[in-house]
């Protein structure tokens, strides 16, 4: 089982998580986002493997969501962060 480390309540067992989404995903403004470049973002992105930032939701726990810097191959986790600091600041 892998364990993650909440920023806010610390390890516990990923039966507590939810993998929320690619965190370096851009969603296109829905205001003027046409029908089939919504699709292309819903449907038809990368599913990269390797080393990768995640969005997590502690859905067992305080709630809150948060990023991952994981290998999904090997599922090491190098970090994980909050939402507000500069995780992903070079990630491009
Ligand atoms: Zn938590």
């Amino acid at each position: 089982m892998m364990l993650i480390t909440c920023p806010w309540c610390g390890r516990r067992a990923q039966t507590e998580f939810s993998y929320i989404d690619d965190a370096t995903a851009r969603r296109p403004n829905m205001d003027s986002v046409n029908e089939a470049e919504h699709f292309k973002f819903v449907y038809e992105r990368d599913s990269r493997r390797g080393v990768q930032y995640e969005l997590w939701h502690h859905h067992a726990g305080c709630g809150k969501f948060f990023k991952i810097h994981r290998d999904t191959i090997t599922h090491e986790i190098h970090a994980t962060s909050k939402l507000s600091n500069g995780f992903l600041e070079g990630v491009k």
